[in-house]
Order: C-alpha cells, then structure tokens, then sequence
C-alpha cells in the first residue's frame, strides 16, 4: 500500500554512493530552506545508508533550516541520536504510523504495532528530535467511512503521541499487491472528497501540522467538474492551515 517499491533498489547501495547522489541533486535543484531526503526505506537502515555516510551527508545540507529523513519505528535508536549530533540543521524524522486500527495495521504486514510508534516518537522527543507521522487514508479492507474514522483516529492518536505533524495519504494501487486486493473486493482507492474530510478534521483539532499528499491527487476524483477546484482546495489548506470553504458540486447530491 505505499510507494517503497518505486524508484529503490534490489541491492544495497556502497558507501560513498548517497552522499554523491544528494550531491548531484543539491547542485541541480534551487536553494530552499527545508530538505527531505526520502529514500523509499529507512534512512537509519544501515543496509540503505551507512552509517559511515552520516558525517559527509551531514556537511552537504549544513546549509538548510531543516533535515527530514524518513524510518520505520524500529529503526529508531542511537543512530539517530549519532547522526542528529552531527547535524546543523534541525532533524525530523518521519515515520509511517499507517493505521490505528490494530487488526489492519497487522494485516498489512509492516511488522510493527502502534506501542512501537508510540515508543519511537516518545525517544525521539526525550532527545530534541522532531517527528511526523505518516497516516493512511482508506488502507484495504476498509471502507470509505471506515477509511475516513480510522484515518482521523490515526491522527489524534499520533498528536498524542508527540509528533509535531502529520501527513494523510491517499492509498494508491499499482504495485501489484494493492491490485490483486483490488480485484478481490478487498480494496479501492479513496475519494478525493474523503481527503478533504480528514484533512478539515486534522486542521480542526488544532494540535499540529496537518498536510494532505498530493502526489497523482487527480486520480482520486470520480467527477471531471470540481476536480481542479479540489486540488486547489487541498493546496491552500496544506500551505494555510486553515479551513477552506467547500467545493459545492453536483457530485455531493
Ligand atoms: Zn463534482
């Protein structure tokens, strides 16, 4: 159900090989304040990036505000605290909390639990590191209602938590997996107005960021007449953080 088997490798990288890749891309992109290195894994996996790569990815972004990196649960640790120790930037470290629903988040095998979650963004707080969560909107076996009271639930639990923002995202076919669960009646891909919703919900309680993922966001509209002005609706309230008037449409009667 997520987008790791995109753009990733089989094999695991030699030591030298990312801090040329950020290097290359560094020179290639515009000057901005904040950086995510997203690396379709777990940055803190030593098996993606080693460890004896930390000191020299840490002088390539000296110069941004803000380091986001991504890792599953039980990757965090001291290697976090290692490298955030070399770092000059501020460090946030992303992490997929999925679903709270604890029989589906079992189910989709991410071999974690949300004690895990729960533990990691406790430790990272206790040593000053900021932490997002990733949150799922309409993983299988759930339905649209479902998908929309469990992805708001994921967001209240993960502010208890302690992370500093979340981030919904619309679950997509196309690996393959999610198509077979497809064709099976276990799965399909949420609407665009149920963003809508859990992202209003996410705004409205306040105790944080709250941004929708937009990636391919035009894929989940079944209507060709508001789906420009939903896209747009979402882009103010992922840079607002404030509610947005709805779209009225036909497609709501
Ligand atoms: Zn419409």
């Amino acid at each position: 159900m997520c987008d790791l088997w995109k753009n990733t490798t089989n094999e695991s990288v030699a030591s030298g090989d990312i801090p040329a890749q950020i290097e290359w891309a560094l020179n290639h992109l515009p000057h901005v304040k904040h950086l995510k290195l997203y690396n379709s894994g777990s940055f803190f996996d030593e098996r993606a990036i080693p460890e004896k790569d930390y000191e020299r990815i840490a002088s390539l972004v000296k110069g941004f505000e803000t380091l986001l990196v991504e890792s599953h649960p039980k990757l965090i640790g001291e290697k976090c605290l290692t490298f955030k120790n070399m770092l000059k930037p501020e460090l946030q470290i992303a992490i997929g909390l999925e679903t709270v629903h604890p029989e589906i988040l079992a189910l989709i095998n991410k071999k974690m639990t949300i004690e895990d979650f729960r533990e990691s963004v406790s430790f990272l707080n206790n040593h000053g590191i900021l932490s997002r969560a990733f949150v799922l909107l309409k993983p299988p076996f759930m339905t649209e209602s479902e998908g929309v009271y469990w992805a708001q639930m994921s967001i209240e639990s993960a502010f208890n938590s302690g992370v500093e923002c979340c981030t919904i995202i619309p679950v997509r076919s196309g690996n393959g997996a999610m198509d077979i669960l497809q064709d099976q009646g276990h799965f399909s891909p949420p609407d665009i107005r149920s963003l809508e919703t859990v992202t209003e919900y996410g705004i409205k309680i306040n105790a944080g960021r709250v941004f929708a993922d937009l990636w391919d966001i035009e894929k989940f509209s079944r209507c060709s007449k508001c789906t420009d002005q939903r896209v747009a609706r979402l882009v103010a309230m992922n840079l607002g953080q404030e509610i947005v008037p709805p779209v009225r449409c036909i497609c709501d009667s």
